[in-house]
C-alpha cells in the first residue's frame, strides 16, 4: 500500500526506531508513546485491521504472536510482564490502517481495560 505509514515504515521510506525484525514481523517504538515502554508490532503483509483477518492471512497473526517473548526480551519487559492492544475501526481508535499490536510496559498498568 503505496499511502499506508506503517508499510513505509517496512520499505525504509519511513525511519523508525527498531526492537525486532525477522522475515515477517516488524516491532518499533511508538513515536507516541502511551507508557514508559511502547512498542508497535505490525506483520510486513498489509492487512488493514483486525476486521480484514481470514484463514488466508491468519499467519500474519501467528507470526506476530510466536514473535512476541523475543520482542518483549528486547524491549526489556519480560519479566516485569506487559499489555498487548489492538485497536480496530473507529470505536477501537485505530488511527493507522494496518493492522498492528500495540506492547506496553514499562510501568505497573493496573487491572483495567478502558
Ligand atoms: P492506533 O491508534 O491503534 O491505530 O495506533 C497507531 C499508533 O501508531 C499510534 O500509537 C501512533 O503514535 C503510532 N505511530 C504513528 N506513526 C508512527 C511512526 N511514524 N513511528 C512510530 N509510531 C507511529
Ligand atoms: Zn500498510
Amino acid at each position: 500500500m503505496t499511502d499506508c505509514i506503517f508499510c513505509k515504515i517496512i520499505n525504509g521510506e519511513i525511519p523508525s526506531n527498531k526492537v525486532f525484525e525477522n522475515d515477517t514481523v516488524l516491532a518499533f517504538r511508538d513515536i507516541n508513546p502511551q507508557a514508559p515502554v511502547h512498542v508497535v508490532i505490525i506483520p510486513k503483509v498489509h492487512i488493514a485491521s483486525a476486521n480484514e483477518l481470514c484463514a488466508d492471512n491468519i499467519s500474519a497473526v501467528t507470526d506476530i504472536f510466536s514473535a512476541i517473548p523475543e520482542i518483549a526480551k528486547a524491549a526489556g519487559v519480560a519479566e516485569s510482564g506487559y499489555r498487548i492492544i489492538n485497536n480496530c475501526g473507529e470505536d477501537g481508535g485505530q488511527t493507522v490502517l494496518h493492522l498492528h499490536f500495540h506492547m506496553l510496559g514499562g510501568k505497573n498498568l493496573g487491572e483495567g481495560l478502558v
